[in-house]
């Protein structure tokens, strides 16, 4: 009950979802944990059931005087900052022949500038500690595959991978590891089609169909690895790829 104790993290998105759950195993590792999201109301109640140790502030991840807000709140409230995880993102669908550029844009500013604003803003907080642990959110299916009708979505996963190796090589000096998760299709609100899908009549039972576990993953199930990679279990592990899809990019 305590991978992380004493650990200061920050998880981004974390008013439902994954990131909520990231948010709460985080906590209940021992974590002193700071959630943020635009979904303020969200938050604040996440941060309510969770009690002493958890902290809501607005972050929305594409406003870098956002980011410095935070640290900066974080730092003055508990000191350092241990563990970033960027797990806010958003898909709009859109094909490669229709899809407009204000939608792409909006999806790559979210999930791509997000996820480098993130880590160029606790970087030097981590620096000064002398160390931390980054996690980002790809996908199984949009971060390893291509996907239909997803051209943004997809586009901005690959992007993170590859964002994720260069930051893992320049920080590793100051002791600060970067890993990137690929979950698969996860029982979310983004989730087309919402929850729970498990009839023969979900629409997305054809998808569900192509997984090896014959099932959608849970946001504790990826919470679960985040833990692992934001701990010192995972010292050595850095600039690597780590799915949790229930078999599907096997
Ligand atoms: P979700 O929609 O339930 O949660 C996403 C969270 O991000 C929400 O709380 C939302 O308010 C927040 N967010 C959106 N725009 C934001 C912004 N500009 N600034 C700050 N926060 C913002 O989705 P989820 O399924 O929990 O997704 C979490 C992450 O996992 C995303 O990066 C997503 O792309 C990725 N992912 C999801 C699945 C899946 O099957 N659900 C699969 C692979 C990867």
């Amino acid at each position: 009950m305590d991978r992380v104790r004493d650990k200061v993290a920050i998880v981004t998105g974390a008013a439902r979802g994954m990131g909520a759950a990231a948010a709460r195993v985080l906590h209940g590792e021992g974590a002193t944990v700071f959630l943020t999201d635009v979904l303020d109301d969200l938050g604040c109640s996440m941060v309510n059931d969770l009690g002493d140790g958890a902290h809501y502030r607005h972050l929305d991840v594409r406003a870098e005087k956002e980011w410095h807000q935070v640290v900066d709140a974080v730092l003055e409230t508990s000191g350092h900052l241990d563990i970033l995880v960027n797990n806010a993102g958003i898909r709009i669908a859109g094909s490669t022949d229709t899809m407009s550029t204000e939608d792409y844009l909006k999806v790559v500013s979210v999930n791509q500038v997000g996820t480098f604003l993130g880590m160029r803003s606790v970087a030097p907080a981590m620096r000064a500690g002398g160390g931390g642990s980054i996690i980002n959110t790809a996908s199984s299916m949009a971060g390893l595959h291509g996907r239909p009708d997803s051209v943004a979505y997809t586009a901005t996963k690959w992007a993170i991978r590859g964002m994720t190796r260069s930051a893992a090589l320049d920080l590793a000096t100051f002791g600060i590891r970067v890993n990137v998760v690929h979950p698969g299709l996860i029982d979310t609100p983004m989730t087309p089609g919402g929850v729970p899908l498990t009839g023969s009549d979900d629409p997305l039972r054809p998808l569900i169909d192509t997984i090896p576990a014959g099932r959608l993953g849970t946001p504790d199930e990826v919470a679960r690895l985040v833990v692992f990679l934001a701990s010192d279990d995972a010292s050595y592990c850095n600039g690597a790829e780590f799915t949790v899809d229930g078999g599907w990019a096997t």
